[in-house]
């Protein structure tokens, strides 16, 4: 039944409950592996990731759940790790130290033209107004940005999956609608994609905005990148809510096999295999 998570989030970053209620919530839903994956640390504090501080802390609650509920379900450590430089990625030694079980790789943030960071993954309105007044309207100028990001991440490596690879397209098409379906956009998907299957990396299929947007990350028309590469993809509810960590999965699953995937990865006995899809 492929009931598996391995992108979810919690009261230790900007999740909105502890770790425990999620796992609760995956135990009841019949999940059989699930894997916790905060915000890492940032060299600056935010609202929204992991504090340096409170990683053992993390891990220890992990370990702690896992005793408590290990007989009933796989229970794993993870973090999704922002690309933001050269200092701060998932390869760093930091990271690599880490006692995590896997990890993922993703982009949030950019560079201005002016050297301010910006968060890319917000709200509709909230990018309109970044991109007008950080980017002077100028939408290719930051899609470049965050695929230059993307392919950094994708070069520096260090991780297991990539996480929702081009979230940007749907506050991109809200701003102007034909420029992610253009030759232009296409190419840097076609360019990104190629890497990741050069690297061996996976690509995650993330339904977090499917039950609100209707759309995952990459969308379907994405797909055929992954399909003429054979890219493994991992199924993801990216959960905030413990109520929604099955959200989008059998949905997602569905739409793999009508386009023509047979199989999705997932993370058993500490290992990625290849598992058909079963509905
Ligand atoms: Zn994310
Ligand atoms: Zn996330």
């Amino acid at each position: 039944m492929n009931l598996t998570n391995y992108h979810s989030h919690c009261s230790f970053c900007d999740g909105r409950a502890p770790m425990e209620s999620f796992v609760e919530s995956a135990v009841k839903a019949g999940f059989t592996a699930y894997g916790i994956s905060s915000h890492a640390p940032l060299p600056f504090p935010t609202a929204w990731t992991l504090l340096r501080e409170r990683v053992d802390d993390y891990l220890q609650e992990v370990n702690r759940l896992r005793g408590l509920y290990g007989g009933q379900i796989e229970l794993y450590a993870g973090m999704e790790i922002d690309y933001l430089n050269e200092e701060q990625h998932p390869a760093i030694l930091y990271f690599q130290q880490l006692s995590l079980d896997y990890r993922i790789g993703s982009v949030h943030l950019v560079y201005t033209p002016e050297g301010k960071i910006i968060d890319t993954d917000t709200s509709v309105e909230n990018f309109r107004r970044l991109l007008a007044e950080e980017f002077r309207g100028d939408l290719k100028g930051l899609v470049s940005a965050y695929f230059l990001a993307s392919m950094h991440l994708v070069e520096k490596g260090g991780f297991d999956f990539v996480g929702h690879a081009n979230k940007i397209f749907y506050n991109v098409e809200q701003c102007e609608p034909d420029l992610t379906r253009g030759k232009w956009y296409q190419k840097k998907l076609e360019d990104l994609f190629a890497f990741v299957a050069e690297k061996g990396l996976y690509i995650e299929i993330n339904t977090k905005c499917y039950p609100q947007r209707g759309c995952f990350f990459p969308c379907l028309e994405d797909w055929k990148w992954l399909k003429r590469w054979k890219i493994p993809v991992v199924v993801n509810s990216d959960t905030h809510f413990p109520e929604l960590v099955n959200a989008g999965r059998r949905e997602a699953l569905q739409a793999l096999l009508e386009n023509g995937f047979r199989t999705v990865a997932e993370f058993h006995g500490g290992e990625w295999q290849e598992v058909p899809i079963s509905l």
